[in-house]
This record gives C-alpha cells, sequence and structure tokens, in this order.
C-alpha cells in the first residue's frame, strides 16, 4: 500500500486526515517510504519520523514542529502539512529524527483558539489541576508530553523545539520568537541564526517559567524551545503562504540536515527584548490605560501611566517601555500584558 494510504486512509492529505478525525481515538500505524523513511501516526495530529539508520545526521539533532496549540492559527498548520507532504511526495530525504505535531485538532475543526480552556496554559503538569479535570484539551496536553519525552529518550540528541503560532493581535514587529524561562541559560548563537533564517528578526526572553508548551520542553526535557509568532490569524486557505515562505524554507533545511547558511539583510541580527514588568490585575479599581486594539510592541514614551489602581499609578521609567500580549479582560491575579525594552 502507498505510504499516505496507510498514515492518512481516505483523506488526501495529512490535515485533512487530522480534521476529518478530530475526535476520534485511532490506533498507533505505520508506514515506510520507498527511502526507507519510518513514520508512525502516534495519534491524531501527531506523527514521529524517523530517518533509515544508516543516513547521516550531519547537524546531530532531533526536532519537535508543532503548530495548531491554538485552533485558528492556521498558516503554521499548512506548513507543517505541506512539509510532509513534500517529505511522503519523495521530494528531499529526512537526516534528523522528528515529531510533527498539529497541537489541538477538535479547535482546528471549529476554527477556534480553544474549545474549553486555552491548551498553550496547561503544560508543565498544570492539566492536572482539578479544575481541568475531564477536560479534552488537559487530556491533550497530558498526551502531548508524554509523546515529546518518550521523543527525547529515544533521542539523546540535542534537543530543538519549535511551536509555531500566528496572532489575532497586530504587532508592529510580524514575527518574533519567546525564549522560555530558565535559570541562567542563554540563547545558544546557532538557534538565533536559525530564527533569522526564518525571518525571525526579534526574541523576547520571558522573565519567569510558564505554562506553555515550549516551556514545558525547555524546562522538562532540556530543549532549546522557542514559541514562534509568525504574523496575522486567518482561516484556512486564506493564507498568503509567500509570508511565511522563510520559516519554511528554513524548517525544511533543517530537516534535510543541511548546514545554516550565510545571514542575509535585513535578517542578519535579531533585535532581543528583555521583560521589565508584568501587569496584573490588582482588582483594587485596577484600570488600564493602553487601548484594547494596540499593536504588539508598540512603545510608550517615559512617564507614561500605563495603569493604577487604589495604591499604584505605574508609569514608564527614564527608558521608553513597549507593551506585548495587552488584555484587560483577565481574572483577578492574572497577566494584564508585558512591559518590555531592548536589552
Ligand atoms: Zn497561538
Amino acid at each position: 500500500m502507498i505510504p499516505s494510504r496507510e498514515l492518512f486512509e481516505s483523506s488526501p492529505d495529512w490535515l485533512a486526515h487530522t480534521l476529518a478525525n478530530a475526535t476520534a481515538d485511532l490506533p498507533k500505524v505505520s508506514a515506510t517510504l520507498p527511502d526507507g523513511t519510518h513514520i508512525i501516526r502516534k495519534a491524531v495530529g501527531v506523527l514521529q519520523l524517523t530517518p533509515p539508520p544508516d543516513r547521516a545526521n550531519p547537524n546531530q539533532e532531533a526536532l519537535i514542529v508543532s503548530a495548531g496549540i491554538h485552533g485558528n492559527e492556521t498558516a503554521p498548520i499548512e506548513i507543517l502539512n505541506a512539509l510532509l507532504s513534500e517529505l511522503v511526495n519523495g521530494e528531499w530525504p529526512l537526516a534528523c529524527p522528528l515529531l510533527l505535531i498539529m497541537g489541538n485538532p477538535p479547535a482546528m475543526v471549529a476554527g477556534e483558539r480553544f474549545l474549553d480552556v486555552n491548551l498553550n496554559r496547561l503544560f508543565n503538569g498544570t492539566h492536572g489541576k482539578p479544575e481541568y479535570d475531564g477536560l479534552p484539551e488537559a487530556d491533550r496536553a497530558r498526551f502531548l508530553e508524554e509523546v515529546c519525552r518518550q521523543f527525547a529518550m529515544e533521542h539523546p540528541q540535542a534537543l530543538s523545539h519549535y511551536d509555531l503560532h500566528t496572532a489575532i493581535r497586530p504587532s508592529q514587529r510580524e514575527k518574533f520568537a519567546l525564549y522560555p524561562f530558565v535559570e541562567g541559560r542563554q540563547v545558544p548563537e546557532a538557534q538565533c541564526d536559525f530564527l533569522l533564517e526564518a525571518e525571525v528578526g526579534t526574541l523576547l526572553l520571558q522573565h519567569k517559567a510558564g505554562t506553555t508548551f515550549s516551556s514545558f520542553t525547555s524546562f522538562v526535557l532540556n530543549a532549546e524551545s522557542f514559541t514562534v509568532e509568525l504574523g496575522k490569524v486567518h482561516p484556512f486557505g486564506m493564507n498568503d503562504l509567500t509570508r511565511f515562505e522563510g520559516v519554511k524554507n528554513a524548517l525544511r533545511r533543517r530537516f534535510c540536515g543541511e548546514p545554516t547558511p550565510a545571514k542575509q539583510p535585513p535578517f542578519d541580527h535579531l533585535t532581543v527584548f528583555e521583560v521589565v514588568y508584568e501587569i496584573l490585575n490588582t482588582a483594587k479599581n485596577f484600570q488600564f490605560h493602553i487601548p484594547d486594539d494596540v499593536a504588539n510592541f508598540t512603545e510608550y514614551a517615559p512617564d507614561t501611566v500605563i495603569w493604577e489602581d487604589d495604591d499604584t499609578c505605574y508609569r514608564v521609567g527614564s527608558i521608553p517601555e513597549a507593551i506585548v500580549f495587552p488584555n484587560r479582560d483577565v481574572p483577578v491575579g492574572q497577566r494584564v500584558g508585558l512591559l518590555i525594552r531592548p536589552r
């Protein structure tokens, strides 16, 4: 049988199969491509790929690439699907062990960011909290942690994880990556070069441990992990995929085990930001003075009042600060936004 029939049954490709079986509990199946590359479908939307044993892995690495952790962020899902189709069609050889993940298939079908709860806040064990008991997104987070843990154990090579997203909110910097916080960890230069190759020119260093997918793989599996924001959200089939060629080509190059190309302007240096302040909803007549529709990376001049309550009035310090992820509609104690500045 041809490999795509074994993996995707009557569906034309991986994405169609994932959408058609979003809530199905399908058994594990595997297929071998004509060149000996072995593919296991571990669950709906989860493929583990292993090159033939006699093939070199010049970059000595294993990769996890995920998309659709937020179901309506379609462009990265379409990119992974297209790369997988190329591989299955024999267009290039896979050089490294690879775990490809479509994160939240039921939300992908619904065209929603999530159904019950934001999947990207459930990692690092948060899925086990009683309030999430029985929710499909909690089960998916637990399963994805387990699949990644097994993959990391089977492949002790240098492990990288790229969790690909797009955003609803506009951004003054279209593509940017977030580096999860791990005490004392520095971003390796090779990772900065890869982000530039993918046309991602901005990196934001996070300031504390989180519950995102990339925080889990970084903190627990010791991977070099990034959440990568690639531009605006559009429905399936409505993306201008030419805006994503950089990341697609960079991923394909890594999958093939080829060396990093020389840096090309304008993507020859990374602008690095760090968090200077986390705004939390204090509930004491909390007022947030940033408009709802402001773009990520909008800068505020020194002395601008950002938020105030009965006790506190926060003003920008002597150096301008920029906002990312502003969201006033959060429960008491949760994050309303981050203030950042270039490092
Ligand atoms: Zn997202």
